[in-house]
């Protein structure tokens, strides 16, 4: 509750755990699978979601809980839950919405594990998708919706070309269509950027980068604004009441709207309110599907969490530093970096991102492949991992790592570029990183 209040600086160091009289400072690991209770009545009610407490880490740990709450404090949300990873984060939050028959429209500007997760294994569950442009106007996405259409998805900046979501427009849209948008804000973190504050009714995350940013364990969230009225269909003001009865939730959302025979027939939005979202989602997905954090990796995510802020600021500073840089030299072709002011992008980077974006940029070199493949190879310091946003600067050439399942043309409307190269920027000396980059440079010509 004192959360609300604190600046993101402090949430990032103090939310979360909040430890009594005589308890640990730190966030204790609570590495147990199960509880223990004295009688048979008492754990009765905690299946039946009667009461609140914890028996078995699958659906809630103690540790796991104060991570999530810090992160839902950080976005502005009502709750959060942690996953193994952001793609399960990702899986999660469509899936807590859409079932077999139905279909959501997602930007075409996605990390390409989601790309896959949304056009290949969701179309596999009978969950279609339909991929637009960002770029396009409402008309041309509204035009992708259908009346089974039950989301619509984007990347706050994308990976990896480094674009900027135009989120209240893509608010606008979703709502027009009577459906939540749910925006992955991985790249900027809340620091940089909180997607509810523009209109975004769910929020993902793979942990795993900035929020984590040591590289040392993998795992996601997803966090619910809790304005998002699943009842009605409507996006509502934070404040406002829930609309009471019947609205035309029951057809279009049956999973949260109408009663739940797995959980005696409980309905999640008239028992759980606000919190009907973030409930089918522990209590259904999560016990069926299982994709929990060890508390251990919950514990190293919230040691990460407690310097983001500071992170967070470093990384920009180096990115602006290495985007202008390679801009300027010869042998660069082109820079995507929002910082720049020459960038497509920068415009909204002002509007979303004022305090600056994240530490990833992508630029492409003056040749063919092989120089892209020459010059990464010569790097010394910056080495070649498939990884970004950790403190160690880092870099990728996507269409042959992580992209390389798409083909040319799904590589284009993924907006990546064959030549494009990812530069994580880390958190090490500037001067450092420019050297290294300039001597990889020197080596192409
Ligand atoms: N979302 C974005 C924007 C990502 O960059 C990634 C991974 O790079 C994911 C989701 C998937 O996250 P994870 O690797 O933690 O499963």
């Amino acid at each position: 509750m004192m959360e609300k209040k604190l600046k993101p600086a402090t949430l990032c160091v103090q939310a979360g755990w909040e430890p009594k009289n005589g308890e640990p400072r730190v966030l204790p690991i609570v590495q147990s699978t199960t509880f223990k209770y004295d009688n048979t009545e008492e754990m009765a009610d905690l299946f039946d979601l009667k009461k609140e407490g914890y028996f078995y880490t699958r659906l809630q740990n103690p540790t796991n809980d104060a991570v999530a709450r810090k992160i839902a404090a950080l976005e502005g949300g009502v709750g959060a839950m942690l996953t193994s990873s952001g793609q399960a984060a990702n899986f999660y939050a469509i899936f807590n919405i859409c079932e077999a028959g139905d279909h959501f429209v997602t930007s075409n500007e996605i990390y390409g594990g989601t790309y896959n997760l949304f056009g290949v294994t969701l179309k596999k569950l009978g969950i279609e998708c339909t991929f637009v442009s960002q770029e396009a106007t409402e008309e041309e996405i509204s035009a992708a919706f259908r009346p089974n259409t039950k989301a619509l998805f984007g990347e706050t900046i994308s990976n990896p070309g480094c674009k900027i979501l135009d989120i209240e427009k893509f608010a606008r849209i979703a709502h027009k269509h009577g459906v939540p948008l749910i925006v992955d804000n991985t790249f900027p973190t809340p620091i940089n950027c909180r997607p509810f504050e523009w209109g975004a009714d769910i929020v993902t995350h793979s942990t795993t980068k900035y929020m984590d940013g040591h590289a040392t364990q993998v795992g996601g969230c997803v966090v619910d604004s809790g304005n998002f009225d699943w009842e009605t269909c409507t996006h509502i003001d934070g404040n406002a009441p829930l609309p009471s009865e019947g609205g035309k939730g029951e057809a279009k959302f049956p999973g949260l709207c109408t009663p739940d025979e797995s959980y005696h027939g409980l309905t999640y939005t008239k028992k759980f309110g606000k919190m009907a979202f973030m409930t089918k989602l522990v209590a259904q997905l999560m016990r069926d599907l299982g994709s929990i954090p060890s508390p251990q990796n919950a514990f190293l995510l919230n040691l990460g969490l407690e310097t983001l802020h500071l992170r967070m600021a470093r990384h920009c500073e180096n990115a602006q530093r290495v985007a202008e840089f390679l801009s300027q030299d010869d042998r660069v072709a082109w820079v995507h970096y929002s910082g720049l002011s020459t960038d497509e992008c920068h415009a909204l980077a002002q509007k979303y991102l004022p305090n600056g974006s994240c530490g990833v940029l992508a630029f492409g070199l003056k040749g063919d492949r092989q120089t892209a493949v020459k010059f990464m190879d010569s790097l010394k310091m910056i080495a070649i991992v498939t990884h970004v946003a950790d403190a160690r600067t880092c870099v990728l050439h996507p269409a042959s790592h992580t992209h390389r399942q798409l083909s040319d043309e799904q590589l284009r409307e993924a907006g990546v570029a064959p030549d494009l190269i990812r530069l994580s920027v880390g958190i090490e000396d500037a001067e450092d990183i420019l050297a290294d980059l300039r001597q990889a440079l020197d080596q192409i010509g």
